[in-house]
């Protein structure tokens, strides 16, 4: 069989995924052939899984979680709306998502039969008067967004709360925490389940976490809520599950353990600052030199390069490009200012 060997991170500036934390490599690999799907066979793995869980819920602030750890922020999302439609009645579910949902929602609607009803923006976050609009007795849940794919930014979570309250909906209230969530409890944003009635989140511990792919979460507030998930499995040990997929990752939940035994919360708030700082050292270089800059309000930036993505490619950047065509950096912790500096110099020559 031919070698080959993964890319390096050093020119990789679209991904929000990162180097793990070298705890966490050495915890997939012990547990690489582990199930936690089977938790009354894979016991340890069933251990580890409850503290990556309880672990979410300290970074979410809520004391007695319920969820589990999924394969990315797209199980986890789907999970969530999955959840939703089945604790409701409606045999015409919809769903409220603001324009800057992940196309994660898509797959879900598509998968679950739900309509999905898109809120437009207002500066980057949900219109709360369109998601008013949208909301009808048929709506089984409203999607907040901490921490856009896009351009970082939070949707106003405790307003969506308030306006189900107001509206009297049984809908539940869905955060995707999916990027976000290992950076926002260092911020003063409110996004969590004690600011506002946040039902179910998305919070993904291979992204910011600095554990290894797969590991993504899903919280519910309490087990009643995720006992919605549940389907009997008569050839296990264990008698029902909740997760989508069977075998799961026991290296991804393993690894999730020891990334947030590592790191919480002083290295995330480390690393948070850290990033934070290097996305606006970079915002206010780039609008130095002229370009359009949309400040990072988390540890993305946006700007429009002039053209610059596709000669920067072939010098080996990788960045990706917003629906209005930006190019965007999203400043994980292996996005150092001298990898940036270096991006800085080529943009100068290709420009
Ligand atoms: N939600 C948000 C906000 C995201 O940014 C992403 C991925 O970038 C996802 C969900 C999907 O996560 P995954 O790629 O792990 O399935």
């Amino acid at each position: 069989m031919q070698e080959s060997s993964p890319q390096t991170f050093s020119r990789v500036l679209s991904s929000m995924c990162t180097e793990p934390h070298p705890a966490a490599r050495e915890a997939a690999e012990q547990f690489l052939a582990t199930n936690p799907g089977d938790p009354a066979t894979y016991e340890t793995v069933a251990d580890l899984e409850r503290r990556v869980i309880d672990g979410l819920g300290e970074l979410a602030r809520l004391t007695t979680p319920a969820g589990y750890v999924t394969s990315g922020g797209t199980e986890a999302n789907l999970q969530a709306i999955r959840l939703a439609r089945n604790r409701a009645e409606t045999r015409t579910p919809n769903v409220v998502v603001p324009a800057s949902a992940h196309f994660s929602f898509t797959k879900a609607a598509d998968v679950l039969g739900v309509d999905l009803r898109v809120a437009p923006l207002d500066e980057y976050r949900v219109d709360l008067d369109a998601v008013a609009e949208l909301l009808d007795e048929d709506t089984v849940a409203v999607v907040g967004v901490a921490g856009t794919t896009e351009y970082g930014r939070v949707d106003p979570i405790p307003a969506l709360g308030d306006l189900l309250a107001d509206d009297g909906t049984d809908a539940l209230l869905h955060v995707d925490a999916a990027w976000g969530g290992f950076a926002l409890p260092f911020t003063d944003r409110d996004w969590d389940f004690r600011d506002a009635p946040v039902d179910t989140m998305t919070i993904d511990p291979h992204k910011l976490g600095r554990a290894v792919v797969p590991a993504g979460g899903l919280l519910a507030r309490e087990e009643s809520l995720l006992a919605n998930l549940a389907v009997e499995t008569p050839y296990l040990e264990s008698t029902s599950q909740v997760a989508l997929t069977g075998t799961r990752s026991g290296a991804g939940v393993a690894s999730a353990a020891a990334a947030l035994e590592a790191l919480w919360p002083d290295g995330y708030r480390e690393q948070y600052a850290t990033t934070q700082a290097t996305a606006e050292w970079l915002a206010d270089r780039l609008m130095t030199r002229g370009y359009d800059t949309v400040p990072p309000e988390l540890p993305i930036v946006a700007a429009d390069l002039n053209g610059a993505v596709a000669p920067l490619r072939e010098r080996g950047w990788r960045l990706a490009r917003t629906e209005h065509g930006e190019a965007q950096v999203v400043v994980g912790p292996h996005v150092t200012r001298e990898r940036l500096q270096a991006l800085l110099a080529d943009l100068e020559a290709v420009a």
